[in-house]
């Protein structure tokens, strides 16, 4: 039986809403879901390691790579480029991988246009107040880097209607079960399975 391509999950929300902990949450249930590295121009933050939760690139190194064509997608976000590697994306894809791009809403409208694919979900906190609890407690932003992604967040929320799915990330263990129930859904979509079907009828 020839093996479905992977299933591309753009998943977008404000900081602090929790895509990181829902992703690590459902990847660590599922071998075959894995999580892109974005490249970015923001310096780590906390324990954070080159080649693990980023590739941190300085800024020509990263106009470079956008002139070079290897980015699937690239946008500024909070002053800082951020940038998802092409060819380890598609190559996981074409190897029949699902790939989580956990990526800001301008990257994913990006996706939308160019690539004619991908399912869009949208992880929102289940209040105002929670977020900014949230952000408060993470104790690695300013006062002022909170305030900057405090009304970043209000935009962001106003693009969820352009979203496939809307994940309300209220406890991690359920929103990490929605997010596996809609990649198993969406490898189930018709589209995605009309080759196996036509294999039989040949
Ligand atoms: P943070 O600095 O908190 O890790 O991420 C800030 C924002 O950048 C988040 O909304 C995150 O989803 C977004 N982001 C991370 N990687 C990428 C990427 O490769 N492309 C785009 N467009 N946004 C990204």
């Amino acid at each position: 039986m020839k093996k479905q391509r992977g299933q591309l999950i753009i998943l977008s929300g404000p900081s602090g809403a929790g895509k990181g902990t829902v992703c690590q949450a459902a990847t660590a249930h599922n071998p075959n879901l894995k999580i892109s590295i974005s490249a970015t121009t923001r310096a780590p933050r906390g324990a954070e390691r080159d080649g693990v939760e980023y590739f941190f690139l300085d800024k020509a190194d990263f106009e470079k790579k956008i002139e070079e064509n290897a980015f699937l997608e690239y946008a500024k976000v909070h002053d800082h480029y951020y940038g998802t590697p092409k060819a380890h994306v598609l190559q996981m894809l074409d190897e029949g991988t699902d790939v989580i791009l956990e990526i800001d809403v301008q990257g994913a409208a990006q996706i939308k246009e160019k690539l004619g694919f991908g399912v869009l979900i949208f992880i929102a906190p289940p209040s105002i107040e929670v977020l900014k609890k949230r952000l408060v407690n993470r104790k690695t932003d300013s006062d002022a880097q909170i305030q900057l992604r405090m009304k970043n967040a209000l935009t962001e929320l106003k693009q969820a209607e352009h979203y496939d799915y809307v994940i309300v990330n209220d406890t991690v263990d359920q929103a990490a079960a929605d997010l596996e129930a809609i990649i198993r859904a969406e490898r189930c979509r018709t589209q995605n399975n009309l080759e196996i079907i036509e294999e039989m009828l040949m």
